[in-house]
């Protein structure tokens, strides 16, 4: 098991007439290699519940044991941490700084310390496994590319420190169709090669069906569903009720692996029955 969360909760502005419980009693295991999609609507406490993961947020109460580490104890190290969880924040070409694609990417294994032979080593690898050409690319500008490609820089540059644990809050907002399955392709590939675990998050319930094999349902702070895409995806009236529709799902997986795609054959069949 590389994730243990035990009874999570947080409340932001405590005391205040602001009060506001964004996660309640959260418990889940996860174990290494897995892929999860984290699914609720807006303000069911996706992204307060990602930012827990590498200690951005300290809970009010309970723990989170990260590769055998509690990260909530006083004196963790967070930078290890931070190495272990890449997080992808959602709109992450706005943290895009440096002057060329190279030293952005190369930002994060420089700070670890590592050689620039190694730096250069992972800056390739980074860029290829997000399909980003290094030689065409590597001394542009990030603010030359477009959006889905700038995006493509800025998971490189996390996937850069070589995490345990990928964690990618709705890394496919704002883009267009055809961006948003270039995305979720690269994402599906970086798994297929690398097998590290990886944490999905969207409110999309079409993006995370193409992809994961163990879906997480939010709402309003709790953890109400856990289970294989295949049985959650049939809790149709269920999920209506917490927001979540399940809009012809077969039709787009269809589409979408006719584009050659690898789609999760599991969820093909769901409303055929
Ligand atoms: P999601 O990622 O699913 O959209 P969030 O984790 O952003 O949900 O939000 C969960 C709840 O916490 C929402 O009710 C939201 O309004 C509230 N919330 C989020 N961030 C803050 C904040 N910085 N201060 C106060 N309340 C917040």
């Amino acid at each position: 098991m590389i994730m243990k969360i035990n009874n999570l909760n947080y409340i932001y502005n405590p005391n205040t007439p602001f009060e506001k419980k964004a996660l309640d009693n959260i418990n889940l295991e996860i174990n290494e290699g897995e892929f999860i999609g984290l699914i609720g609507h807006t303000g069911s406490g996706k992204s307060t519940l990602v930012q827990h993961l590498n200690g951005l947020i300290k809970p009010s109460s309970g723990a989170i044991i990260i590769d055998g580490v509690n990260i909530t104890d006083k004196d963790v190290n967070l930078k290890e941490i931070r190495q272990k969880v890449g997080l992808v924040f959602q709109y992450p070409e706005h943290q895009l700084f440096e002057e060329t694609i190279y030293k952005d990417i190369a930002f994060g294994p420089k700070n670890l310390g590592l050689s620039d032979d190694e730096v250069d080593k992972r800056v390739k690898e980074s860029m290829e496994l997000v399909g980003l050409d290094f030689e065409a690319l590597k001394d542009r500008s990030p603010f030359e590319l477009s959006g889905g490609q700038k995006r493509r820089v800025a998971i490189a540059g996390v996937i850069a420190m070589k995490p345990k644990i990928l964690v990618l809050d709705e890394p496919t907002a704002g883009l267009d169709p055809h961006g948003r399955d270039e995305i979720l392709g690269e994402i599906q590939k970086l798994y297929d090669k690398e097998g590290i675990t990886i944490i999905l998050v969207s409110h999309s319930m079409e993006d995370i069906a193409k992809l994961v094999q163990r879906i997480l349902v939010m709402h309003r702070g709790k953890l109400e569903m856990d289970g294989k895409p295949r049985e959650i995806f049939k809790k149709v009236d269920e999920l209506e009720n917490l927001g979540l529709g399940v809009p012809q799902i077969t039709k787009f997986m269809k589409i979408f692996k006719e584009k050659g795609n690898h789609v999760n054959d599991d969820i093909l069949t769901v409303h055929e029955a």
